[in-house]
């Protein structure tokens, strides 16, 4: 090894979905929406002029922060915005966890969380989630340095109540509380109802999912006043421009047609709910997701074999090699075609 090879930083990197391209394929692995995003949103990005390009974007993001705190009716002050959620929830764990006692999160999570925490030196302790994959509030009530865990859960599509939400948090009262609601507009309450009770909640959404811009990359957290200045003195410490300008100009566009949203998530919701049925009917148990996918097994054939049939046939959906996990496959709720395509091929498969 050269000597300066001894000073490289080495990390296990989360690995993303695959983005594979072409015309035929059906893409049912990254729970991308399969709905364009607005209107408005279209409309705005063919009358943008690149000569705005040539300066730096607002730090603040104050477009897209004045149009959340139009939405939500919540002060602009109790907003933050940036890269996806991803970027919000790196930030966050960077500005909260660090006291040196563990964080908690499910073991069945999101398994972005153990590689930030590995990447900011955090301990962390997984919390098993119980033999039908449910997350057990009492299972947090422990002496910890922080929480987090997505609600509805990920890759499960599981969801608290927001009376079991909320008995995490009265019980984590001295620690930040993370609910990562990247999936919540597909089914669910949002605990952004609980964020003027308590001051350590943090809520975290993104435009990935139900606003159909996974591309454009924005996130946000919703909490108290000083949980968001101190994510800001964060930020600012580490890059003051996050969101691109177009981002920031879509972005805003995005939020403010509520009709389009709620057509084109409950349009997602009736085709998730169809797709349960029509798969237990090929011999898949489901467990009951309030997500944009579904999180599947097969009575006779191995996960993992379906997932390589369907991959032949252009389909590609989620595997994960994990010990818990590796007889499911996760799938993306697509379009009511490319989710007949995938019946269609399954029925003849699996015969
Ligand atoms: N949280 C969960 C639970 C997710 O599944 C994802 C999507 N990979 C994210 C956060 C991050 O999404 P994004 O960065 O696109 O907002």
């Amino acid at each position: 090894m050269r000597p300066w090879e001894k000073a490289i930083r080495s990390v296990v990197p989360y690995v993303p979905g695959e983005q594979p391209s072409g015309d035929r394929i059906i893409k049912l692995n990254t729970n991308e929406n399969p709905y364009p995003p607005a209107p408005g949103v279209q409309k705005a990005l063919r009358e943008m002029d690149g000569e705005q390009f040539r300066k730096y974007p607002d730090p603040a993001a104050n477009v897209l922060v004045d149009a959340l705190s139009d939405y939500y009716q919540l002060q602009k002050n109790r907003i933050f915005v940036g890269v996806g959620s991803d970027d919000v929830l790196a930030m966050a764990f960077l500005t909260f966890f660090n006291s040196g006692k563990p964080i908690l999160f499910p073991d069945v999570t999101y398994s972005f969380y153990p590689v930030w925490a590995e990447l900011f030196g955090i301990p962390y302790e997984a919390v098993p989630v119980d033999g039908d994959f449910h997350i057990r509030p009492r299972d947090y009530r422990k002496d910890n340095g922080g929480v987090i865990f997505p609600n509805p859960n990920a890759p499960t599509g599981i969801c608290l109540g927001l009376d079991q939400v909320e008995e995490i948090i009265k019980a984590n009262e001295d620690v930040v509380v993370i609910v990562d609601e990247a999936y919540i507009d597909f089914g669910g309450e949002s605990a952004r109802s609980l964020i003027d009770c308590y001051d350590n909640l943090l809520v975290v959404q993104t435009f990935s999912k139900s606003r159909s811009m996974a591309g454009m990359r924005i996130g946000y957290a919703m909490g108290s006043e000083t949980l968001i200045r101190s994510l800001s003195n964060v930020k600012y410490s580490y890059n003051s421009y996050t969101l691109n300008q177009p981002s920031l100009i879509l972005g805003a566009e995005a939020v403010k047609d509520r009709e389009y949203f709620e057509r084109t998530t409950a349009a997602v919701v009736h085709t998730r709910e169809k797709a349960k049925l029509r798969l237990r009917e090929l011999g898949f148990t489901c467990t009951d997701s309030s997500t944009n996918f579904v999180f599947i097994t097969h009575e006779k054939v191995p996960a993992q074999e379906i997932f390589e049939a369907l991959r032949k046939e252009q389909i590609y959906v989620r595997y994960f090699a994990a010990p818990r996990l590796k007889n499911y496959l996760r799938v993306t709720i697509g379009t009511d075609e490319d989710m007949e395509a995938m019946y269609r091929f399954l029925e003849s498969y699996l015969k």
